[in-house]
């Protein structure tokens, strides 16, 4: 069969800088080269039909990039690619065709960081270290990432801690829950690797190439079946990695297992404490002998430590590649006051990540999340969807394919349209309130159910949270002498009012699929990509490319990410013809959407 090539030449990307007469209130960020004005060369993508991927970067002469996995190729750079931060000035950039981007405003949030203590002499007791978990830092309990695990280790109460283990090859540099559930461990590993198609290319075309060779990759992450196909990923591409999980329930711990027996440096397990949170991070970080020069964040925990604890680690790190919205915003926020000394790339604001961690993956994982905790039957049902934007309409999406009756709730018009226009009726919540049986918010915002709501709902009513943080739904102020509260199940309250009205409360308001549920591999493996590959790219940048800033990844980037997917589907892109190129104003290789583009 022959061989189709998407892209045989990619293009050349250049953003211009924003001229600052460009920019007003409304519109302050700016995207835009770097000042040496590099510019961006692109792999390209090669499919065989109906067949595996195949990456093929292209050379660009003078090119000062040492390339990935050729010493001739490199990857897309994320130079051209560079915003203010968006949490203090803005949301959704707008590229306009002559490569000027703005971005328009959006809801302002407080981040704050979490000021822990460090007190590893005084280990907490096992209620004690349970009590903890409830103050822990922000992105711990509520960032998003895959969940569950699958095996409960509560049988075994001793702390890891309190353990010596060892792999089969005597090795003991890892803290886990328990190093005989490895093998189990790999099977799971094993079948994340099917949905993860993108990393095994790399794994196969880095082959003798080490495009990571030296780097010392320290990663706080969820710690799942599809983390270890990144791990193991970037340990192909040469990389060391030493790994804690950036949040105390969503770590599997059959997995951290098999990462520990094939040789890894973990320190996770699934219901740590706080403490426990913090010790294996530090674990991870404070080693005689073994320095990282790249960090792999997901909430800005890890960041926040170094920075806070060993600062000077700073020296000889080369760049941070961050994945969640929190983390992000913290970044910015050190960018802006100065203190971010090494690159970041904002893997977060990727389209890629965006369009399908929140839509898709929400679309899938509603489901599951409510099913698993509450057996409910979704046909027939009354659910009250808050937000309708990329989350909001998934959930929406996945529930009238059940035939559940929807109802949205939204703030912004045009929003509000699409829900509209989806066919779902846009109400206050306080209009149906009291006939709904479920009740979801998925607004970013804080206190969108508040105790007059939940006062008011009917008995039996199911609420729950699908946003990042668990302010949506006050659930602080259910915690008052009159109303009872009943664990039904692990992650399912049942709180109780005076008169018998009861409501189920799913994971105490926090994110549900994340709490209660696991997410598509595909999609994490999407986000997966992009991680590795920004990593190789701060990893090979020659000194001065990136500056101590926070980077956007290039739109080519995504572009490129998801062409590794579409095999999967055997899907057959149409290549523009020149003419077609010509006439909108497009390079046939991409990018083939402005920047804004979502
Ligand atoms: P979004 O900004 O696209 O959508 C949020 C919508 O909520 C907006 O349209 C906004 O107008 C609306 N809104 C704000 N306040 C409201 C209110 N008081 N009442 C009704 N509507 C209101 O964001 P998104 O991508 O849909 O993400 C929503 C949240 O979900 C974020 O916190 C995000 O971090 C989180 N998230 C969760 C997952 C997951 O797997 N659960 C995945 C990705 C993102």
């Amino acid at each position: 069969m022959s061989v189709q090539v998407l892209a045989a030449e990619m293009a050349e990307v250049e953003l211009k800088d924003v001229p600052s007469k460009e920019l007003t209130p409304e519109s302050p960020l700016t995207t835009k080269a770097d000042d040496k004005g590099i510019v961006e060369s692109e792999p390209k993508a090669v499919v065989t039909s109906a067949t595996t991927p195949t990456m093929e970067p292209i050379v660009k002469t003078g090119d000062p990039s040492p390339g990935f996995l050729t010493p001739n190729t490199k990857m897309p750079q994320a130079s051209a690619m560079k915003r203010t931060d968006p949490q203090q000035n803005g949301g959704e950039a707008f590229v306009n065709r002559d490569g000027t981007v703005a971005e328009a405003p959006r809801l302002k949030k407080q981040i704050q960081f979490a000021d822990q203590k460090q007190e590893f002499n005084k280990r907490p007791t096992k209620i004690g270290r349970r009590s903890l978990s409830r103050s822990i830092s922000q992105s711990s309990t509520d960032s998003y990432g895959s969940a569950a695990s699958y095996t409960d280790s509560s049988d075994d109460e001793t702390s890891p801690r309190d353990k010596q283990q060892k792999n089969s090859k005597g090795n003991g540099d890892f803290c886990i829950k328990n190093i005989k559930q490895a093998d189990f461990g790999r099977r799971e590993i094993e079948i994340a690797e099917q949905e993860m198609p993108a990393l095994m290319a790399l794994r196969k075309r880095a082959q003798g190439e080490k495009p990571l060779a030296g780097a010392k990759v320290v990663g706080c992450t969820h710690i799942t079946a599809q983390t270890a196909v990144l791990m193991e990923t970037l340990s192909a591409l040469g990389a060391q990695c030493r790994w804690a999980a950036c949040n105390i329930y969503s770590t599997q711990n059959e997995v951290a297992a098999a990462l520990a027996e094939g040789g890894f440096s973990v320190f996770a397990w699934k219901g740590e404490s706080e403490d426990d949170f913090w010790w294996c991070i530090d674990r991870c970080v404070n080693l005689e002998g073994w320095q990282p020069n790249m960090i792999l964040d997901d909430g800005g925990d890890l960041t926040h430590w170094i920075y806070k604890k060993y600062p000077n680690m700073f020296k000889k790190i080369k760049g941070i590649v961050e994945e969640s919205v929190t983390g992000v915003h913290r970044l910015y926020q050190l960018s802006k006051a100065g203190k971010l000394c090494v690159p970041a790339m904002n893997v977060n604001d990727s389209v890629t990540k965006q369009k399908f961690d929140n839509l898709y993956c929400c679309r899938e994982s509603i489901l599951d999340g409510l099913k698993r905790t509450t057996d409910v039957m979704f046909g027939g049902k009354q659910v009250v969807v808050c937000g309708y934007g990329e989350v909001g309409k998934g959930c929406c999406a996945a529930l009238k394919a059940m035939g559940s009756i929807v109802y949205v709730t939204e703030i912004d018009p045009i929003c509000a349209l699409q829900a509209c226009m989806d066919g779902f009726r846009l109400v206050k919540l306080n209009e149906v309130i009291r006939q709904v049986d479920i009740v979801i918010t998925c607004t970013g915002n804080k206190n969108v159910v508040v105790r007059e709501y939940l006062d008011r709902m009917k008995n039996g009513c199911i609420v729950c949270n699908m946003g990042h943080s668990n302010t949506e739904i006050d659930v602080a102020s259910l915690r008052t002498p009159e109303l009872t509260w009943e664990r039904v199940r692990s992650q399912v309250d049942h709180v109780i009012w005076p008169d018998g009205k009861r409501i189920v409360l799913l994971a105490e308001g926090r994110l549900l699929n994340l709490s209660c549920s696991t997410v598509p591999t595909f999609v994490l493996s999407i986000t997966a990509t992009t991680q590795a590959l920004a990593l190789i790219e701060l990893y090979n940048a020659p000194e001065g490319r990136y500056k101590q800033d926070v980077y956007l990844l290039p739109k080519k980037m995504d572009e490129y990410v998801a062409s590794l997917h579409l095999p999967t589907f055997d899907a057959h892109l149409t290549e523009l013809s020149d003419e077609q190129a010509k006439y909108l104003g497009l390079n046939k290789n991409g990018p083939f959407k402005p920047n804004y583009y979502r």
